[in-house]
């Protein structure tokens, strides 16, 4: 046990001290303090109980390499081991972001839909630059997660388990979002990591479980044998399209009963596919990040801004006269023209949002001409121009912040490469 109060100086491993100011919270691991480093203010993740040298040495690796991405709150400095323990430094969370935990409680919510796509888009981004660098997750939770409501942007935070494929850390993360084989005994690796962000990004849409339907619900008490079954050798999903034995429970599993009808075929075939008995068993069945984020953009395309109730509602991309899902409203409505983006159809609507790549910045956005209420034009939001090609062949240069028309038959290649055509 090794606490440490204000005022106490620690020493860095690459020199220097901080300052220990207050604390800010504790765990089962630690203690996390703010401190003063150089007189700004960062974190310190205290160990109660300082884990074994390979661990330190783990931790001085990840510190040296640096984070995968800006998703990370990566440990930016290691203490020496001093006081009976030792830690790192990292980033303050900044308080607009939430534990996701606390969306799953409906304590907090996302401002929109777009907001929660931002955020799924952004976790697989997160989690396809750890797999890139070699890492692997290990302990992938609803507590490691903390996201801003109004832009979905995710911190992803706990990156100490962080180790290079095939090594394990010893922490076997929690069993809810374990691989139905690593909760058998295997280790983590990133196949495990990618069932993990199934769950996560389930959770993210449903606020509910994927396995834990009927059959949980019925267990008198969850103890670690029947853990084992309903989250390794027994899982079912609960929108299993042969096996109805965990269907959500009315009453206790509300989210994903209200949420499920609401959300894109596409979304709902890709989890069904993911949780199905096939890819639990197989790892290598298991969509890859880029997979993820491809159905994420193309989920991304169908959400519009509804022009008779003007609130989001996702459309469906096969049919050529959209409903707004919105019961209030109902509405039916047809996109002015389709922006054909590779295998992507993306609905050109006024106040639509275009997202050519998966940053999650818009790259244009709809709007009415002011001259010519019945003109629609894109505006390029991006900080490279376009070219546009009209169809009697004529080049022009789309500038950023600059407009084009939204007619039939004009080609235009974004700054990124990508191609396009207006198409009706
Ligand atoms: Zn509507």
């Amino acid at each position: 046990m090794s606490e440490l109060k204000k005022g106490d100086k620690i020493s860095l491993a690459i020199g220097g001290h901080i300052t220990i100011i207050k604390e800010l919270g504790r765990g089962g691991q630690g203690i996390v303090y703010l401190v003063d480093v150089n007189s700004q203010q960062m974190a310190l993740k205290w160990y109660l109980t300082p884990p074994d040298d390979a661990f330190y040495q783990n931790l001085q690796h990840n510190v040296q390499q640096g984070a995968p991405s800006d998703a990370f709150l990566w440990p930016k400095y290691l203490t020496k081991k001093e006081k009976g323990s030792y830690g790192y430094v990292m980033d303050l969370r900044p308080s607009n972001y939430y534990e996701f935990g606390n969306y799953l409680l409906a304590k907090k919510s996302f401002k929109s839909f777009s907001a929660m796509l931002a955020a799924a888009m952004k976790i697989c981004d997160g989690f396809m630059m750890l797999h890139r660098f070699g890492y692997s997750y290990q302990d992938l939770n609803d507590g490691n997660f903390f996201i801003e409501p109004t832009t979905g942007d995710v911190l992803i935070c706990d990156n100490d388990n962080v180790m290079p494929q095939g090594e394990k850390s010893g922490i076997m993360g929690k069993a809810r979002y374990m691989a139905p084989e690593v909760v058998a005994g295997g280790i983590p690796d990133k196949y495990s990591d990618r069932y993990s962000l199934s769950v996560i990004l389930f959770m993210l849409f449903f606020a509910n479980h994927p396995l834990e339907g009927a059959k949980v619900v019925a267990c008198p008490c969850l103890t670690e044998s029947f853990e084992k079954k309903f989250y390794g050798s027994e899982a079912v999903f609960i929108y299993d399209e042969k096996d109805k034995s965990n269907l959500p429970v009315r009453g206790v599993h509300q989210n994903v009963i209200r949420r499920w009808p609401i959300f894109p075929q596409l979304l709902k075939d890709t989890f069904r596919e993911q949780f199905s008995q096939e890819t639990l068993k197989n790892k290598n069945n298991r969509l890859i990040e880029q997979g993820w984020q491809k159905i994420i953009a193309t989920i991304r395309d169908s959400l519009v801004i509804c022009p008779i109730c003007g609130e989001e509602t996702f459309v469906d991309l096969t049919q050529s006269e959209y409903t707004c899902m919105n019961p209030n409203c109902a509405g039916k409505f047809k996109p002015a023209a389709i922006l054909k983006l590779g295998l992507r159809d993306i609905p050109i609507l006024p106040k639509s949002s275009l997202y050519i790549d998966n940053d999650n910045i818009p790259d244009a956005k709809v709007v009415r001409s002011q001259d010519d209420q019945n003109l629609l034009l894109i505006q390029n939001l991006s900080a490279s121009p376009w070219i546009a090609e009209t169809p009697s062949g004529k080049i022009k240069t789309v500038e950023a912040n600059g407009f084009m028309p939204v007619k039939v038959g004009i080609k235009v290649s974004f700054g990124s490469g990508n191609k396009a055509e207006i198409i009706q």
